[in-house]
């Protein structure tokens, strides 16, 4: 059995299909058609560098904590 693996692009485009999508960094509605955007899937140069800006940054860095243990005892 093949596994296909998507780019996160082709993602983001099924993903578009089912519901409007926006720019992740300004929140503006993507202009259509969303294939043929050369920032896909940012609606520009400048907000596709705020992202990358922001991984630099570290900021979307997931924090390595151990989940606490709770007891929920009611
Ligand atoms: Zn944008």
């Amino acid at each position: 059995m093949r596994r296909v693996f998507l780019p996160y692009s082709s993602l983001c485009l099924l993903l578009s299909a089912l519901s409007p999508m926006n720019c992740p960094i300004c929140k503006k509605p993507l202009p259509e058609p969303l294939g043929e955007q050369p920032f896909f899937p940012f609606c520009s140069e400048r907000c596709k560098l705020v992202d990358l800006g922001r991984w630099l940054d570290g900021k979307y860095q997931i924090p390595v904590t151990p989940p606490a243990d709770e007891d929920e005892q009611n």
